[in-house]
């Protein structure tokens, strides 16, 4: 059936490996497994698109339900055991030991020679199908399991005996009977009610909010294995652990992982027991240990990646239950992708492709920095100490339930949530959290699996600390010390510290791996080129370490939000015939230009003139008074001052008095920015003659029409020209201009077509796409305004993403195709990019790439980013 996909002992090999969106990730794995020689326990995948089904009809189709019967036929031959315990686990939901009942528990207690290990099984059924299938709180169980180690006097779950887990089995029914609930005695029916189960489950709240959080779209439902049970708890010649081929938190090429003795699997992962490190099972199970190593080494040769698996020992025979690509920190990403390039086991372009843009962004985020390592508040303020479940730092305030992180996080506080242990329904909590600690569980624990996996601080296992949610405390049992919710602390997700104090905090920034990575990115055919949005010598230096391949953009307005020439341009705004300001603004323009033209020696630097409207940089008026009157020119008469910045009051700034219509009114500003952008590079040019290389672009910004084009294009050619002839220089210098305006994306072959009438070279050398107010205006959406509703409209499906962050290609994103297009058409050398905040993301670098744009431009921060994903297309 097209529903099934067998795997493990005489299932059919497959030859091309099925579609991880039909099988899932867990039945791909099994079948790769499979195919490669590496024991699986047999078992089947129902596929994805019967989730679909199963969500409209409540059922399945009658030929799936004779497959699974034909299905556990063959397993019962190839196992030589007739069907009595199965496991399922679901990508949401597992319910393992399905199959048993009253009369099958002796049975398995006879066939295995272990009536405590039958029984063990069973109350495991009873719980696991009690809480998946039929929704009983687990809760509910666990008390009366405490009832009964209180009663036995044991300390562990281990130490029961089998009469007491007789009981217990006992207790477990009435806890159906209290809910009113039914345990099938039927297998077949166990089976079939737990396949619906894990079908239901996709659509659970938890996993709802989960594929939320995490972006995951466009999946048609989850899988469904149902496998052969293995048993981890047979004794001591069985156990069960995960693992991962490489260390996940700093990529180290060691073996990562924990492991129980006669233990199941879900004790490992839910950090009931606390298990011991891999490398001791060597000594243990020697065996299955060397078994172990081969197939994990087996598994990364043929997924070319860092594995995480999960495996089972049933006396002393090694079964492998589950493989996939190990989920990962940044710094591990990075280690990573290189090694296995260095080890032969991938190509560049294929490492490329394992590291995913949130890793770079993790390397530009906060560590402790050395000097805080160091200092008092550091090493006298630690209170506790666990286990560094995912590295990185976090500073906050203490918060108690998930609900609260999300509430605290929503009012703009950083927030580390404590919790006990943490479970699948707390992921919103612990995705508004900066970081995460836990009292228990260890390092494959929920916490710390889910912190790494979004490169958020962890501290897992705390021991030294006793949560409260009910008191809202932590009490740190060595010293009495009492934390209440809303107190700051900072935890060390490296070392596993807790720190009374708020700690500094510092960016690694590109080291080594991250920089030898992103240069094969750069290295791929045809890449996109990624340049800085800056707007000083420090931002262009800063852009420069980080690859920058040029300026895309300098705002030069950023240049005058200072506190010693804020005063000056305001007097210029106040008095524009006052020359000696204008004189003054060109003069400190000029030697930031130089600053700029240094740190890009010879790339491109863009600059765009004066955008904002001008009453942007004024005082507000409840700033004004005698003083500022006075030194803005107007004595201290405070009511006109006040008279005149009413007067340049705009309702609709947006749309008002800027970009180029200043440049067209006040075309003295335009004149000056030119001549401080040509005398600078000149500048540059007699100071080094021998090594400096300038190439300005001159950017007209907030184009509508053509003749606006022309205007500001003559005057600053004419202006560029006078500064070049009177310092007898060859200034390589362009002019272009921004499309942010609808029109100006509708017209571009005719600025692309604009020529000097007097010489009849061309006008326009360059477009820049100005997606910030190119969607502003496409899509009628305040750029300041739009938080009033864009979350909602997140939330309703209305828009799949931001349209600020992500452009959107079917509007925003069909104005720059039709302007690009028309402006190879008239001019096939006409360079185009993008520089407004699209440019640094990659789902909208992918579409910009797609349209042939030859650069984006971002801040300099996101430039890492942007190269890793540009070079990632191409491969
Ligand atoms: C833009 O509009 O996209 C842009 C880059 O300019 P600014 O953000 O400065 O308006
Ligand atoms: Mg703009």
């Amino acid at each position: 059936s097209k529903y099934i996909y067998p795997f493990g002992g005489s299932a059919p090999k497959p030859t091309v490996d099925p579609s991880k969106q039909i099988v899932g990730g867990k039945g791909l794995g099994l079948q790769v497994m499979s195919k490669i020689g590496v024991d699986v326990p047999p078992g089947f995948t129902l596929t994805t698109t019967l989730c679909p089904i199963y969500a409209k009809e409540n059922d399945l189709p009658a030929e799936v339900w004779k497959g699974v019967r034909d299905n556990v036929r063959r397993i019962e031959v190839d196992m030589e055991k007739e069907f009595g315990s199965m496991s399922m686990p679901g990508m949401m939901d597992t319910v393992l030991n399905i199959g048993l009942n009253d009369v099958t528990v002796d049975g398995l207690a006879k066939a295995t020679g272990n009536e405590r290990f039958a029984w063990d099984s069973y109350r495991r059924l009873l719980d696991m199908y009690g809480e998946v299938v039929l929704g009983i709180p687990h809760e509910d169980f666990e008390k009366r399991f405490d009832k009964v180690k209180e009663a036995a006097g044991a300390a562990n779950d281990v130490d029961l005996g089998v009469e007491e887990l007789k009981t217990l089995c006992n207790e477990y029914k009435q806890v159906y009977v209290e809910q009113g609930k039914e345990f099938p005695m039927d297998p077949y029916k166990q089976l079939y009610a737990c396949v619906k189960a894990v079908f239901g489950s996709w659509m659970t709240p938890r996993a709802v909010k989960y594929r939320e959080i995490n972006n995951i779209k466009n999946l048609i439902g989850t899988a469904t294995n149902i496998q052969t049970m293995v048993f981890g708890n047979m004794g001591d010649d069985s156990g069960t652990g995960v693992a991962f081929s490489r260390n996940p938190s700093t990529g180290e090429n060691v073996m990562y992982g924990e492991y129980l003795i006669n233990a199941q699997g879900e004790d490992v992962v839910a950090g009931i027991r606390t298990p011991q490190p891999i490398s001791q099972m060597k000594e243990v199970l020697p065996a299955a240990y060397a078994k172990f190593l081969e197939n994990v080494e087996k598994l990364e040769v043929y997924f070319k990646d860092m594995q995480d698996v999960e495996f089972t020992v049933e006396k002393g025979k090694l079964w492998m239950l589950q493989c996939r690509n190990g989920k990962r920190t940044g710094v591990a990403a990075i280690k990573i992708a290189i090694d296995l390039v260095n080890e032969g086991k991938c190509t560049q372009s294929e490492a490329l492709l394992k590291v995913e843009p949130r890793h770079v962004e993790q390397l530009l985020h906060p560590t402790f920095s050395a000097d805080a390592l160091k200092s008092d508040a550091y090493t006298k303020g630690i209170v506790a100490k666990g286990l560094p479940g995912s590295p990185g730092a976090a500073v906050g305030k203490l918060v108690f339930t998930p609900k609260q992180a999300e509430e605290e996080k929503a009012n703009g506080a950083s927030v580390i949530l404590v919790r006990e242990t943490t479970s699948p329904e707390d992921v919103g909590g612990m995705w508004a959290a900066a970081g995460i600690l836990t009292a228990r569980g260890g390092m494959t624990s929920h916490a710390a699996v889910v912190a790494r996996g979004w490169g958020k601080p962890c501290v897992c296992g705390c021991s030294d600390i006793v949560v409260s949610e009910e008191n809202q405390t932590v009490l740190v049992k060595d010293t009495n010390e009492v934390f209440k919710a809303g107190d700051v602390i900072s935890i060390n997700g490296a070392t596993g510290e807790v720190i009374r104090n708020v700690i500094p905090v510092e960016t690694p920034g590109l080291k080594g791996g991250l920089e030898t990575l992103l240069g094969w990115a750069d290295q791929e055919e045809g890449v996109m080129k990624v340049l800085a949005n800056a707007d000083s010598g420090p931002d262009a230096t800063q852009a420069a370490e980080n690859g920058a391949m040029g300026i895309g953009l300098c705002r030069t307005e950023h240049m005058f939000f200072n506190p010693e020439r804020l005063p000056i341009v305001r007097r210029w705004i106040f008095h524009t015939e006052c020359l000696d300001d204008l004189d003054h603004i060109k003069h400190f323009q000029r030697s930031d230009f130089k600053d700029l033209f240094v740190a890009m020696n010879g790339k491109h630097v863009t600059i765009r003139l004066l955008d904002p409207p001008l009453h942007e940089f004024l005082p507000r008026p409840e700033q004004v008074h005698e003083k500022v009157a006075e030194e803005l020119g107007f004595g201290k008469d405070v009511p006109r001052m006040l008279a005149r910045i009413e007067s340049m009051h705009e309702e609709n700034p947006m749309l008002g008095l800027r970009g180029c219509r200043l440049g067209i009114v006040k075309p003295e500003f335009t004149q000056m920015q030119v001549e401080a952008i040509m005398s600078a590079a000149a500048d540059f040019m007699e100071e080094c003659p021998d090594t400096a290389k300038v190439h300005p672009r001159i950017m007209i910004p907030l184009i509508g029409s053509i003749k606006e084009y022309k205007n500001q294009a003559l005057l600053i050619k004419q202006e560029a020209e006078r500064i070049k002839a009177e310092r007898k220089l060859d200034i390589p210098y362009e002019i272009g201009t921004m499309i942010e305006v609808p029109r100006a994306a509708l017209v571009s072959d005719k600025i692309a077509s604009l020529v000097d009438d007097e010489d009849g070279k061309p006008l326009c050398s360059f477009f820049s796409y100005g997606t910030n107010d190119l969607t502003q205006m496409t899509m009628g959406i305040s750029r300041d305004d739009s938080n009033g509703f864009i979350p909602k409209y997140l939330e309703m499906g209305i828009f799949e993403d931001d349209p600020f962050q992500t452009i959107d290609e079917e509007g925003v994103g069909y104005m720059v195709n039709h302007s690009a297009n028309l402006g190879k058409r008239i001019n096939p050398n006409i360079s185009l990019s993008v520089c407004g905040e699209h440019g640094g993301d990659p789902k909208s670098i992918e579409f910009f790439d797609s349209l042939g744009l030859n650069y984006v431009s971002c801040s300099p921060y996101r430039v890492p980013v942007a190269r890793l994903a540009a070079g990632q297309i191409r491969v």
